[in-house]
């Protein structure tokens, strides 16, 4: 297993900021997850199962920090075959818009919306990511997750929750690793699969900066009313700059590292966002993205 001491955070995050961690841990079969295990009592209360980092904002302050991140990404494959609808099986530490890019060349839909989305499979699934009502786990028909207690636990459906950006396994387990995970997909001709995952692409690219160095939606919407970039943008946040930092001019949700930003400045222009507008709106809104 590949071990790296003292990794920048700043390259394991999209945001591209962040200290040293103690070590990263890059699993990429049953028997390296076996040994971390074993060496559980050592490290297991500073361990952080990642994915791609697109949904981190990672501080300068994590020398215990130990990341853990499943390096297993085969291509995907189809498990069940029908003329209505299809399961595929896929690695969770496979990247989602090589899946998104495989389901269009084999002509699978039910993905297409979730195109331009950076994370891995596995931190789609426990984020529940989605874009324009579509989300990932209204289409997951099982998954395997690691525990460091109990090893390999298979889940069907009825076995998980979730919700908005909300997942969890309905049995009782600490930390989880997704290691893989079974999706129910809709046959259709690739050129048409295609063209929506297009569109759905470049639809994101004109709204949200998806070239620049972001971890995503800072905030998570309300429940109800506006959502959370929308009160932003009424608030003055759309393009507000603090040192190397700003709220995206696409989107007032997305925070950008222009450079040299670093997560003090990150962690204080999002607080005075939150801040201002819990007082212009009476909206407190919670956190998408993960502070480490
Ligand atoms: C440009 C851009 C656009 C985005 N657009 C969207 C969007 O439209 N919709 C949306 O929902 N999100 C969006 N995101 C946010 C982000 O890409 C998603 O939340 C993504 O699913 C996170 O995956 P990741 O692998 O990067 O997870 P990470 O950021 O590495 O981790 C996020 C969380 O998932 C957990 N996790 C990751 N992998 C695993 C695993 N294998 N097992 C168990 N837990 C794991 C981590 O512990 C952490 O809590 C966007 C981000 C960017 C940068």
């Amino acid at each position: 297993m590949k071990i790296v001491h003292e990794p920048d955070l700043a390259g394991l995050s999209t945001l591209k900021m962040g200290g040293r961690a103690a070590a990263a841990f890059y699993p990429e079969q049953k028997t390296d997850l076996e040994d971390l295990a074993r060496s559980w009592n050592r490290w297991g209360d500073r361990i952080l199962f990642m994915g791609r980092g697109s949904n981190i904002l990672f501080t300068e302050d994590n020398r215990d920090l130990v990341l853990v991140r499943w390096q297993e990404a085969r291509d995907p494959f189809i498990l069940e075959r029908g003329e209505q609808k299809s399961v595929i099986r896929v690695d969770g530490g496979c990247p989602l818009p090589r899946l998104v890019g495989w389901c269009a060349k084999t002509g699978l839909s039910g993905l297409e919306a979730l195109a331009g989305i950076p994370g891995s499979v596995g931190g789609a699934v426990a984020m529940n990511a989605g874009s324009h009502q579509v989300e990932i786990c209204r289409l997951v028909t099982g998954l395997k997750i690691w525990t460091p207690e109990n090893g390999i636990l298979t889940l069907s459906e009825g076995d998980f929750s979730h919700g908005y950006r909300y997942f969890s396994p309905d049995t009782e387990v600490d930390e989880f690793l997704i290691m893989s995970v079974e999706i129910r997909l809709f046959p259709d001709s690739p050129a048409r699969v295609f063209e929506r995952t297009k569109n759905y692409y470049l639809q994101k690219k004109k709204n949200q900066p998806v070239l620049a160095a972001t971890a995503g939606c800072v905030f998570k919407n309300p429940d109800r009313g506006a959502p959370a970039g929308k009160l932003l943008d009424l608030a003055g946040y759309r393009g507000r700059r603090k040192g190397g930092v700003c709220f995206s001019e696409k989107h007032a949700n997305f925070l950008v590292n222009m450079g040299r930003g670093t997560c003090v400045q990150a962690l204080e222009l999002i607080q005075e966002a939150g801040n201002n507008v819990q007082r212009i709106f009476g909206i407190s809104l919670d956190m998408e993205i993960l502070v480490v």
